[in-house]
């Protein structure tokens, strides 16, 4: 059988111990897990698609089969160019639910041998999303153990 390559896209602008816990247990069931930061303007991301790249790739270099990389344009087109046919992405409370669900239909609809794999993160990062990092760390609460420590210094450093 053909080991399927993985792609875990985001925004992770910054990433997240709760991304960090959705990476480390893709690795537990894909041979080759590839990061892809998405360049998605319209989101207007704080940080840099060079920042989110270089912060991913600190908190993950204890993880020799994780690639991380960067990508515009349809998610499907770029998983053809790396020969990868799951992404990987993240669960948390219902509310995620609706939009996965829409994304992971629409993506099957562009290229049905693509399949969408969701995985939980521990309960303690139920919760957590880039934006309430962001948000207490504005307003000058602690994100120690929240994100990688690579991300913490990032934040302090832009704040
Ligand atoms: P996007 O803009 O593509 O939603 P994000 O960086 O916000 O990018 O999220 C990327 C993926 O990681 C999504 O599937 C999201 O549900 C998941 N994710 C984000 N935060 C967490 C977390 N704390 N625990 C588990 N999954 C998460």
């Amino acid at each position: 059988m053909r080991q399927p390559v993985a792609v875990y896209p985001g925004s992770f602008d910054p990433p997240t111990n709760g991304h960090l816990d959705i990476i480390v247990r893709a690795t537990h069931l894909f041979p080759k897990v590839i990061v892809a930061v998405t360049d998605n303007s319209n989101k207007n991301p704080t940080f840099t698609l060079q920042e989110r790249k270089k912060m991913i790739a600190e908190a993950v270099r204890r993880y020799p089969t994780v690639t991380v990389d960067t990508f515009s344009g349809l998610l499907v087109d770029y998983m053809t160019r790396k020969k990868a046919s799951v992404i990987i992405r993240g669960l948390r409370a219902i509310s995620d639910f609706e939009y996965e669900f829409e994304m992971a239909l629409m993506n099957r609809r562009l290229n049905k041998r693509i399949e969408a794999v969701f995985l939980m993160p521990d309960e303690a990062y139920t919760y957590l999303s880039s934006s309430l990092v962001k948000e207490v760390f504005s307003l000058g609460g602690s994100v120690s153990g929240l994100v990688p420590e690579s991300v913490e210094k990032s934040l302090k450093r832009s704040g």
